[in-house]
């Protein structure tokens, strides 16, 4: 039989890749959707037409343990989460419930329908594999670079400490009940489906729109924060993989180099034979309250573990995201779908 596997988050851009990749092992994959008719289920239908969409929100217990109950999954991805930093200070009590609280109902709802006792402390129960999207976030001021599965976490935003809480929950529910519960601490990952917001798909479509001549200009945060970026592609490899081993464990994925927005954008400008100073402003409107200034991702126990390595590097990456943007914006394609 086919195993199950339940996506929350599935109309974000990792679920959409999880979806694709399961499917091709031979999955069925389930997408928990949200709302009453949400506009980006309808998209996704018609690009992974063997998708099957069960009601549910991380905000409401009861539709989670309906959810597990109708799935019946063999694996759970908790990928859903308000996912935008800057996000996270405007609606920090939406992100707690959402990106914190979600985790805990979403593993309560796999212990209820596990028949897992409450006061049970023994280890080894349940049948269902849980992945928790845990965050890179959550180092924030780091102490120590590259960061490892064992590197102090101090977030710097809402959504970092909302993170860290769903990190240490779903450690806990391992240790307390013996569930198949693990996070990966995930570096940043793109791709050209990375929402708009974000820093490599704002400049990947203001480099298109400038290239097109649909715009003059590209306003910019702060250009000396370091990142380690991947391609989200590679990263759903990561997640399945995880949920594979012969025990769950908690690792770090990355690709161990690390860049500023600053080079980012220098490589997003010569993708398409553009100079960037020409265009770019600095506003500092779009400076953080507090800032995550250097991530980079030391990834070697999910190598060594797991098998797990990233095929794109970063320039590919970047150029990747342009030319899609260039193609998209050319053949009058909407970013936001
Ligand atoms: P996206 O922002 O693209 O997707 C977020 C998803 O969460 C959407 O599908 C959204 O669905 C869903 N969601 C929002 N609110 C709720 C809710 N109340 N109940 C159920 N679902 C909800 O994120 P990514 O795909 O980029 O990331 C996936 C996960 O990985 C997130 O948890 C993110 O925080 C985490 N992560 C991402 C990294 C990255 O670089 N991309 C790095 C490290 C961690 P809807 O259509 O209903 O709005
Ligand atoms: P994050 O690492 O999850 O916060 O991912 P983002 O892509 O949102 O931001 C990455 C880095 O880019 C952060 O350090 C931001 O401060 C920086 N940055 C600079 N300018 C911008 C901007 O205009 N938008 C966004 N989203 N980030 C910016």
């Amino acid at each position: 039989m086919a195993r199950r596997a339940l996506i929350t988050g599935i109309t974000g851009q990792d679920g959409s890749y999880l979806a694709e990749f399961l499917l091709d092992q031979g999955y069925e994959v389930y997408g928990l959707a949200r709302g009453q008719a949400n506009p980006r289920v309808s998209r996704l239908r018609k690009f992974l037409q063997d998708v099957q969409f069960v009601g549910g929100d991380l905000l409401d217990q009861g539709s989670l343990i309906s959810a597990v109950e109708k799935v019946q999954p063999d694996e759970v991805y908790n990928l859903g989460a308000i996912s935008f930093v800057p996000m996270s200070w405007e609606q920090a009590e939406l992100t707690a419930e959402v990106t914190g609280m979600g985790v805990l109902r979403m593993l309560e709802a796999i212990r209820v329908c596990s028949g897992i006792s409450s006061s049970r402390t023994a280890a080894g129960s349940g049948q269902i594999r849980f992945y928790q999207a845990s965050s890179s976030e959550m180092f924030g001021q780091v102490r120590e670079t590259p960061q490892t599965e064992i590197t102090p976490f101090h977030p710097r935003s809402p959504y970092g400490v909302a993170k860290a809480y769903g990190h240490f929950l779903t450690q806990n529910y391992r240790e307390s009940y013996g569930m198949y519960a693990v996070s990966g601490i995930l570096f940043n990952h793109e791709s050209p489906r990375r929402g708009a917001e974000f820093v490599t798909r704002k400049v990947s479509l203001g480099v298109a729109k400038i290239k097109l001549g649909l715009a003059s200009e590209l306003r910019l945060g702060n250009m000396e924060a370091r990142r380690d970026w991947g391609y989200a592609g590679d990263y759903v490899r990561g997640m399945h993989l995880m949920l594979q081993a012969d025990t769950p464990e908690d690792y770090v994925i990355g690709t161990g180099r690390t860049h500023t927005v600053r080079d980012l954008v220098e490589a997003a400008f010569a993708a398409a034979g553009l100079d960037w100073e020409r265009h770019v402003v600095g506003d500092q409107t779009l400076h953080r309250p507090a800032e995550v200034d250097l991530l980079c991702a030391d990834p070697k126990k999910a190598r060594v573990q797991l098998g797990w390595e990233p095929s794109v590097a970063f320039e590919e990456l970047i150029t990747m995201m342009v030319e899609s943007d260039i193609k998209l914006l050319s053949n009058g394609g909407d970013p936001d779908q």
